[in-house]
C-alpha cells in the first residue's frame, strides 16, 4: 500500500493537516492544538468540500477567539457556500485537496 500524501490546508496562515479519519459518528472534525482536520472517506467529494469548509469555520472561530456556536457555524457554512456557489465561485481546489488526502 502506497503511503498517503501529506496534505495541508491553510487557515489564517496556520497549516492544518488534512486527514481522513474523524471519530466514529462524525463526518468531519478539527483538532485545534494538533491542527488536524479530518473529512470522512464515507463522504462524497462534493459534500466533503462542505465538511471541510465547516471545519475551517470552526478553526477560524477558534484562532480568532470568536466563540461561534455549532449552530452559528452551520448557518455561516450554509450562507457563505450558497453565496459562493450562486455567484459562480468554483470550490474545485478544495475538492482536489480532499481527493489528494484520500489517495493511497
Ligand atoms: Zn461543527
Amino acid at each position: 500500500m502506497k503511503k498517503r500524501p501529506v496534505v495541508h490546508v491553510d487557515i489564517l496562515s496556520k497549516p492544518h493537516r488534512l486527514s481522513t479519519k474523524p471519530d466514529e459518528g462524525y463526518l468531519g472534525q478539527i483538532e485545534y492544538t494538533s491542527r488536524v482536520i479530518s473529512v470522512s472517506e464515507e463522504v462524497p467529494l462534493d459534500e466533503g468540500v462542505d465538511v471541510l469548509f465547516h471545519e475551517a469555520l470552526h478553526g477560524i472561530s477558534f484562532h480568532l477567539d470568536l466563540k461561534l456556536s455549532e449552530h452559528k457555524v452551520k448557518l455561516l457554512e450554509a450562507g457563505v457556500l450558497q453565496f459562493l456557489r450562486a455567484n459562480g465561485v468554483k470550490l474545485t481546489p478544495l475538492k482536489r485537496l480532499i481527493q489528494k488526502s484520500r489517495n493511497r
